[in-house]
């Protein structure tokens, strides 16, 4: 801020009043005149400089200040006409009251004209003379209030200029037509405008053309106070004329806008006149770019660009509706390339992707423009065809996908054979449930594999070969609870920077009797569909809580424990008081332990899961976001959550290698940290991974890089020799 806009600030002006006694100076030639003045004003109570003629007041008047001079016209030195005009020109600012024998009117106009303030004739009639005096006085003082004023005034304006023309916001006023009246000086680094190109022209000049009808609302805004339009997002448009893409960066800007009507302060109490509005608006471009980043990869597939799974269902979900109106049925493809793991482990990743892409390509070539086309995961695609005649129509274009796919593909050198099983269904034959419909068309496809490859299998309710699985293993699972078969493994949350641990994550494993270890993915689908996730969630958080207990008891240092939370698990209404139980039992600190929920959990019940978690949070728990990247992404909804913990989705992490991940990652971390989250990478399989997350300040870092899941045994020993290896440093620094 600059030294003048100090100065100007209210505790600098100082505000100048009379003396408490005005001081006063007398000047005439008559000494017994001079005498009776003085008297009569000393009786009164001011300060009286007398002086003897014109000179010696003239002495007076630059020696010292007075609040009224009462001066004789007719002094043989020095005249009171001269002593006027010695006033003026050296700009003393005294009120003179000419006291004068002199009575034509002639020699009042020439004094009053001289600058005189009043003009009293002699002989004089004391109460008059002090009257006139009075009311000098008086008036004086109102001036010097109102300049006073005034120059605060002026100051303060000034002020309000410099802090509104520095703001980072844009900041506008319009009149009653919507014409801008004022803009800052922001517009111009903002939207390329400078304010005199702005001033005078409609606001829709600046308005984004699919986002006027909504700023019309907003910038006719007529109600002010708490009412008024608050955080309106508003694209606005730059300067088409001028080229300055770094600092502009780019043709749009996304914007907050807050707007607020204008009335006019001097109309009557009864009367509203709207006189405008004025705004501010606030750049948030950056915000929203990053969010369409996360947006976009929660829908895309990476590496192809594809739509993921996510999308693929929005679309089948969105084509069955149409096909349940317009009565033409559709397809779904599932297609798995046949042999791509051998490709991918004897050529290597980089080779197995650009395969990929080229597949993704080639299947492109065979489709139709409002087909779909989707990588699911691996080597795994998916196709909609959304208006069918036939099934022979399907058989036509598989015939296609299957000649196309077996010509070789070149990559770095390497000519490479593949074939291509697919899977089909077709709905609303097979049926009308979206899950389902993908599922089956699955189940077609790995009986396509089976039957040896390369060719296309319609789906049939006979194949149902996975399902007998699954129900043997539910039958399992219901036993397994009581005959102790699981059991918790703990993979360590370590600080990127420090190499501390931080905290483990509790990971489920099942001592199955006949098939050995399993892990999550080989039962716990099949035990949230039948339920039994509940007791076995249950079991997770009792056996979380008694692990941390012993290691209080060890005297280890306090970690941070999480426990993954499934879908039917937070449905439960029994789940705050089951978490709670598990933290009293083992007289837990609430701080210590860790919910990972994933964000399509989260959204499933927005409104209830909000009301559950912020119990838990207000006794202290902590909650992490699973899988961070992989569902909505919507900060805007995940804010209304107690959320503590963000954990970065393994994919992502694993993607790291690859240049153009790197911005998503890096604007996840960012707005993770914006939101004053613990972020956490998963899935850390490298040194260069763990060095790129370094560069982007990621937190905390979990994977095989540093630790896979260990036993409770493996556990406790990594946390003593930490204590150990911790006590030794301290030691050292000591010593
Ligand atoms: P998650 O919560 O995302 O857990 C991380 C998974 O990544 C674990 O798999 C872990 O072993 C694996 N992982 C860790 N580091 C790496 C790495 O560097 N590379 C790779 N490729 N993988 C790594 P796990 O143990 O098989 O668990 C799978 C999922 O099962 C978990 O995903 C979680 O969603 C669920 N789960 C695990 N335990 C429980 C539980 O007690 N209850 C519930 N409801 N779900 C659980
Ligand atoms: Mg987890
Ligand atoms: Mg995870």
């Amino acid at each position: 801020m600059s030294d003048d806009l100090i100065d100007a600030s209210p505790q600098h002006a100082s505000v100048s009043s009379f003396p408490v006694r005005p001081r006063i100076l007398v000047a005439d030639d008559e000494p017994l005149i001079l005498e009776g003045l003085t008297r009569l004003l000393i009786t009164r109570d001011y300060e009286v400089v007398a002086a003897n003629g014109g000179c010696e007041a003239l002495i007076a008047i630059g020696k010292q200040q007075f609040d009224v001079i009462l001066l004789d016209l007719g002094m043989p030195d020095l005249n009171g006409n001269e002593v006027l005009r010695f006033v003026a020109d050296r700009g003393v600012d005294t009120p003179v009251i000419v006291v004068s024998g002199d009575s034509t009117i002639d020699a009042a106009i020439r004094a009053l004209r001289g600058g005189a303030a009043d003009f009293v004739r002699k002989p004089y009639e004391p109460e008059e003379l002090l009257r006139r005096i009075d009311n000098t006085l008086t008036q004086r003082r109102l001036e010097k209030e109102n300049n006073h004023i005034l120059q605060r005034l002026q100051q303060s304006e000034k002020w309000h200029r410099f802090l509104v023309n520095s703001s980072p916001d844009f900041i506008y006023t319009l009149d009653c037509d919507g014409r801008f009246t004022f803009v800052n000086d922001r517009v111009e680094s903002l939207l390329g405008y400078r304010r005199e190109d702005l001033v005078g022209q409609h606001y829709s000049l600046v308005i984004h053309e699919d986002d006027i009808a909504r700023a019309e609302h907003v910038f006719n805004e007529r109600r002010a106070g708490d009412r008024s339009a608050r955080n309106i997002e508003i694209r606005l448009k730059c300067n088409p004329g001028v080229r300055r893409p770094r600092l502009m960066n780019g043709r749009c800007k996304a914007v907050e806008l807050t707007a607020t009507g204008m009335y006019d302060e001097e109309a009557g109490p009864f009367e509203q006149r709207f006189i405008g509005s004025y705004g501010v608006a606030k750049d948030v471009t950056e915000r929203k770019q990053a969010e369409e980043t996360v947006h976009y990869q929660a829908y895309h597939d990476l590496l192809t660009g594809l739509p993921n799974r996510a999308l693929f269902r929005d679309h089948l979900g969105l084509m069955l509706a149409q096909a349940k109106r317009t009565q033409q049925p559709l397809a779904v493809l599932s297609l798995d390339l046949d042999h791509f793991k051998v490709i991918n482990d004897s050529l290597g990743h980089t080779i197995g992707d650009e395969l990929l892409l080229a597949v993704g390509a080639r299947l492109r070539q065979c489709l139709r423009e409002g087909d779909t086309l989707a990588r699911l995961g691996g080597d795994e695609f998916a196709v909609l065809l959304p208006t069918l005649v036939s099934r022979g129509d399907v058989e036509h274009i598989c015939r296609k996908i299957i000649q196309v796919l077996s010509k070789p593909v070149y990559v770095k050198g390497h000519e490479i054979y593949i074939s291509v099983s697919i899977g089909a269904c077709v709905a609303p034959e097979d049926g009308d449930m979206i899950d389902n419909l993908i599922r089956q068309a699955e189940i077609a496809m790995y009986q396509a594999k089976s039957q040896g490859r390369s060719r296309l299998l319609f789906w049939e309710s006979g194949m149902q070969a996975p399902y007998s699985e699954r129900m043997q293993i539910e039958a399992d699972l219901r036993r397994a609870l009581a005959r102790n078969e699981f059991v918790l493994f703990y993979q360590p949350q370590v600080d990127t920077f420090t190499g501390e641990v931080r905290g483990f994550e509790a990971l489920l494993r099942w001592w199955h009797p006949q098939r050995g270890l399993l892990t999550p993915a080989d039962f716990i689908p099949v035990a949230e569909e039948s339920g039994v996730i509940v007791p076995i969630g249950d079991w997770v958080l009792r056996q979380a809580g008694a692990q941390m207990a012993d290691w209080r008891r060890a005297g280890l240092p306090p970690v941070r424990l999480s426990v993954n939370i499934s879908a039917r698990q937070l449905e439960s209404p029994d789940f705050v008081d089951s978490v709670m139980r598990a933290v009293q039992v083992y007289s837990l600190d609430g701080q210590q332990m860790e919910l990972e929920i994933t964000e399509s959990l989260l959204m499933r019940d927005f409104e209830a899961n909000a009301i559950k978690l912020g119990r838990l949070s207000a006794s202290g728990l902590r909650l992490a976001i699973d899988d961070f990247g992989t569902g909505y992404s919507s900060f805007k909804y995940l804010s209304r959550f107690p959320i503590h913990t963000l954990k970065i989705d393994q994919s992502f992490v694993q993607e790291l290698d690859r240049e153009e991940n790197m911005s998503i990652v890096n604007a996840m971390i960012a707005m993770g940290r914006g939101m004053n989250l613990n972020v956490v990478a998963e899935g850390v399989e490298t040194g260069s991974q763990l060095a790129r997350l370094q560069q982007m300040q990621c937190h905390e870092m979990q994977g095989f890089f540093y630790s896979g899941p260990l036993s409770g045994h493996e556990a406790t020993t990594l946390l003593s020799q930490h204590a150990r290896g911790f006590a030794q440093a301290e030691q050292a620094a000591a010593s």
